[in-house]
């Protein structure tokens, strides 16, 4: 018996992600691995949110506000952003997948970097629409390539800035000269993930340019520096228009209780974010100066993770790694096959990786 599905659904390839780590210390015999592999926050969750979340967990009976009234109120007052243009998601995979669902159908198209995030791809081709990918330069997401790529069936274009796997920012200028003739017709995705450790006073804003013409979306999430990736909380800024869209398609309750209540309380924790980005970039820094000594080229990033080309293939090196109980991710399928990437960890961390590193490639 055939399972009755369309084929551009059975040719997806599954979302590989990084193997948790008690699964890889089991698999290979050892104990107290480094995850450096999933863009993590090296500290745990906010504490602030751990409080909040073992504070509500009486009253998970119930179902959660469906419309996160209270995580959209808090991010509308930090954000100081109107809350009716504030959408929240089961992380920000979930306004990613909205996104496609409610802007795309069979025969649209969509521009992508590439490479970068794989969602987008995964989300477009579910909809039946034709992802149209244009690759990176010196490991930037190409505007000019991206405004030439535009066609009458354009209907989306994803930026992902900082760009994941890279780690590199468009400018506001280059985003400014890309929007100028594009036309108004088209859906423009900023993904920023990783907004908060951006160092680059020149990096684009996503905020900055809603309303102003174009329709654009600004998606960020809980899951990175504020250390909550398994609570699976992200949202979205844009229009209200925009955001009544979403109220149409979203399921009703895609937020759950612990994660709208950790979220907010999250939010108010500024000192917990401080230390994340303090921590972050005193790392990088660090790994930095590590690479540097060990004549190993690099690429600095505006995120809390970098690729390293280690100038052999990177699963070999991935393997080694793992052998020594530090996981970091092979960038092969990425189309960087001499390259890992390795997301900051504490100093503790990034020494253990150093050190692995170093006798892996001696
Ligand atoms: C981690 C990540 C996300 C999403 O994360 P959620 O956990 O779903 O909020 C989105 N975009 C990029 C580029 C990421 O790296």
């Amino acid at each position: 018996m055939k399972v009755p599905v369309p084929d551009y659904i059975r040719n997806i390839a599954p979302y590989a992600p990084g193997k948790p780590v008690e699964e890889l210390e089991r698999e290979y015999g050892i104990k107290n691995a480094v995850k450096l592999a999933s863009n993590e926050n090296p500290l745990g969750p906010c504490p602030s949110a751990m409080k909040a979340v073992a504070d509500a967990l009486p009253r998970l009976h119930r179902y959660p506000d469906g419309a996160s009234v209270l995580l959209r109120r808090a991010l509308s007052a930090h954000l100081d952003y109107p809350e009716e243009g504030i959408v929240t998601g089961n992380g920000s995979d979930d306004l990613i997948a909205l996104i496609a669902t409610a802007f795309l159908a069979p025969g649209d198209e969509a521009i992508l970097p590439h490479p970068s995030f794989l969602m987008y791809d995964i989300s477009v081709i579910t909809a039946g629409a034709a992802p149209v990918f244009v690759p990176l330069k010196d490991l930037r997401p190409d505007l000019p390539a991206m405004r030439t790529a535009v066609t009458d069936k354009t209907r989306v274009v994803y930026i992902c800035s900082p760009n994941n796997p890279t780690g590199t920012t468009v400018t506001e200028a280059e985003f400014a000269a890309f929007l100028a003739d594009l036309p108004r017709d088209i859906l423009v995705v900023i993904d920023e993930a990783y907004a908060e450790f951006v160092r680059d006073p020149e990096a684009l804003r996503g905020r900055d340019w809603i309303g102003k013409g174009h329709p654009v979306i600004s998606l960020r999430t809980f899951s990175k520096a504020y250390g909550l990736a398994g609570l699976r909380v992200g949202y979205g800024l844009m229009s209200p228009e925009m955001a009544g869209i979403f109220h149409r398609v979203r399921p009703p309750f895609n937020v759950n209780l612990p994660g709208q209540i950790g979220a907010a309380a999250a939010l108010a924790d500024t000192d917990f974010l401080d230390r994340t980005v303090r921590l972050t970039h005193e790392g990088l820094d660090w790994l930095y100066s590590e690479l540097e000594r060990m004549g190993l080229a690099y690429f600095p990033t505006q995120s809390n993770f970098f690729l390293i080309d280690v100038g052999r293939p990177a699963k070999e090196v991935f393997k080694a790694l793992l052998r020594k109980g530090v996981i970091v991710r092979a960038m092969t399928a990425y189309g960087y096959p001499d390259y890992i990437r390795v997301n900051a960890g504490l100093p503790e961390e990034n020494q253990r990786f150093a050190t692995a590193l170093r006798d892996v490639l001696a």
